[in-house]
């Protein structure tokens, strides 16, 4: 394992208020590198994605107290309530048996985090600690919310304040007549339960009812949001709206700054919820640039790829792949999955015979992203989709192995394996790779078409018309996958479904059958796409006219401000 966490060390990390984003880079390579991650509950999703494959990750969370509902959302391991003291053992545990330890916190371990307590428990045990501040939810939530916590002509203090003390403390620490005349806006933690007692205390002790406050819930996520109020009617507004944890309250002349300063809300995609259906690790593209521009994104994959080198098949082709004289890869999937076979054969790139060396004959390069209507079909199984007039290879004008790449993205994942491609058709799909493979001899000689399970025949049909003994080879399966229920039941009220190949239409109609979410509008990547969901029995609304994530992206951005 890497050597950014050290053995026998505690970090202490700062995950953020729950943005992804907003995760620093010390606490993702930390967390990339720890042997074992002891997690609380409000840490990002997504958060432990980058861990290592063998790291341990344990939840050790506590109930705060402050959200019935979140809890009945956790599953049942994450319920339970770990005691601080037991915590503090685990970690001292971990430590000296030589593990290196991340302890990830919501937001700054040392705001309302216990992680002082941490830190002086490790330090009297004789454990080595680190600790990696975050970006603490009284800042991030408020600027989310368009409310500068300090501002020259408003505020030239900021307090950050408990609104729900350890039950276990006899005597409260508030000083409420020292926050009343408190000079500057004061930010409650934990503050939603009391929030009633808590202003009334405030209004007592001195401070303005009428002073602006505004509360705000789950700040950075998913479906912030923000009431505004007066510290005096703050309480009933946020019971009205039904305001519950996590949610932070902000007390000071700053809230009125949110009229102009809300940029949140202003996003151009802000409050639509849209589906992505591609596989997971294709998903990721769309669904970033989804929520970057605000949208609330239902990731509900339908398929997973199966790989299939085990196979005799695959084997064999494996053993005699320097006799080909053509290699053709349709996905990124399968040039992974092809060298992985190689690699497990104790072959690499250099089996392909001088393949390695040649330079790109290929049509012109397209300049379009990787992920297009046809690549992204490739990638789940499907092998692309209509033709196009490609700029043919030059012919051999080299020995060895030809290697054609059926789009940009395949061509990527050759390249990282040390091939560069040959054939690259401009245009995404199988009948664009056979006019592009036009000048290539292949005439009684071997072609390998490595490809997914259910592909079509376009490729393999039209290399055996011009004589090739073409072997095809099933790297992957593409196989339906189940999707999660809470995915089902977030995608039931969605503004937009977004297809952006035929086989995710059709896997998830057939998974979905009459739970797909009928009042939203159906978005396409392109023709062939939007054929599918025809014959799938839905109307389509939207259709790029670049087809590819980014066009589709814009045809959503137009719809929406139709
Ligand atoms: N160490 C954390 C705070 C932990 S105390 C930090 O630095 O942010 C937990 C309280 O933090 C919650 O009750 C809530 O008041 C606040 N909080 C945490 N995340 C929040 C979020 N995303 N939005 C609003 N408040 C949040």
């Amino acid at each position: 394992m890497s050597v950014v966490a050290r053995a026998g060390v505690v970090y202490l990390v700062g995950a953020g208020p729950g943005d992804p984003g907003l995760m620093t880079a010390r606490s993702l390579e930390l967390i990339a590198s720890a042997d074992a991650i002891y997690y609380d509950r409000l840490i990002p999703p997504g958060a432990l994605d980058g861990a290592h494959e063998s790291a341990e990750l344990i939840y050790v969370g506590k109930d705060s107290g402050e959200s019935p509902e979140d809890h009945a959302r956790e599953n049942e391991a994450r319920r339970s309530t770990v005691p601080q003291s037991e915590t503090n053992a685990r970690l001292i545990e971990a430590a000296r048996a030589g593990k290196s330890v991340v302890r990830l916190k919501g937001g700054d371990p040392f705001v309302f985090g216990r992680g002082g307590e941490e830190g002086e428990a490790l330090r009297a045990a004789g454990v080595e600690f680190e600790v990696v501040p975050g970006v603490t939810a009284g800042v991030a939530a408020s600027a989310y919310a368009g409310i500068p916590v300090t501002h020259r002509d408003d505020a030239s203090a900021v307090a950050f304040v408990t609104g729900h003390e350890d039950p276990e403390k006899d005597e409260t620490a508030l000083d409420w007549e020292a926050l009343a005349r408190f000079p500057g806006t004061l930010v409650f933690y934990m503050g939603v339960k009391r929030l009633a007692e808590n202003a009334a205390a405030l209004i007592a002790a001195g401070r303005d009812a009428d002073e602006p406050a505004a509360a705000i819930e789950r700040g950075t996520m998913e479906g912030q949001r923000t009431v505004v109020a007066t510290l005096g009617t703050l309480a009933e507004a946020v019971e009205r709206e039904g305001i519950g944890a996590p949610a932070l309250i902000v007390v000071g002349r700053v809230v009125e700054r949110r009229e102009e300063l809300a940029w949140l809300e202003r996003r151009p995609l802000h409050g639509r919820r849209m589906v992505v259906t591609r596989a997971r690790a294709q998903a990721s593209g769309l669904a970033v640039m989804l929520r970057g521009l605000g949208a609330e994104v239902v990731e509900l994959p339908a398929i997973r790829i199966e790989p299939r080198i085990e196979s005799e098949e695959v084997r064999r082709a494996v053993e005699q792949i320097g006799e080909y004289a053509l290699v053709c890869v349709t996905s990124p999937n399968g040039a992974h999955l092809l060298f992985e076979a190689l690699g497990n054969a104790g072959l690499d790139a250099r089996a392909l015979g001088d393949g390695t060396k040649k330079k790109q004959v290929g049509g012109e390069r397209s300049s379009a992203t990787a992920m297009t209507e046809a690549a992204g079909g490739a990638g789940e199984g499907s092998e692309p989709e209509a033709p196009s007039g490609a700029a043919g290879a030059k012919g051999q004008d080299h020995t060895g192995t030809t290697i054609a790449a059926i789009g940009l993205g395949t061509a990527r994942a050759l390249a990282e394996h040390g091939i560069t491609a040959n054939v690259v058709p401009e245009r995404f799909i199988a009948e664009a790779l056979v006019e592009a493979l036009a000048n290539v001899e292949i005439e009684g000689r071997k072609v390998l078409i490595g490809r997914a399970a259910d592909a079509r025949d376009v490729l393999p049909d039209a290399l055996r018309e011009r004589g090739a003994e073409v072997d095809v080879v099933a790297l992957y399966e593409t196989v339906r996958e189940a999707p999660a229920p809470e995915a089902i039941e977030g995608a039931r009220s969605a503004d937009y479904v977004t297809f952006t190949s035929s086989s995710t239409v059709r896997n998830l109609t057939e998974a979905l059958g009459d739970r797909f979410p009928c009042g939203a509008r159906i978005a396409s990547i392109g023709p062939i796409t939007s054929e599918a969901a025809r014959d799938a029995g839905l109307e389509v609304h939207v259709e790029a006219e670049r087809h590819d994530v980014d066009g589709l992206v814009e045809a959503l951005l137009a719809d929406v401000t139709r």
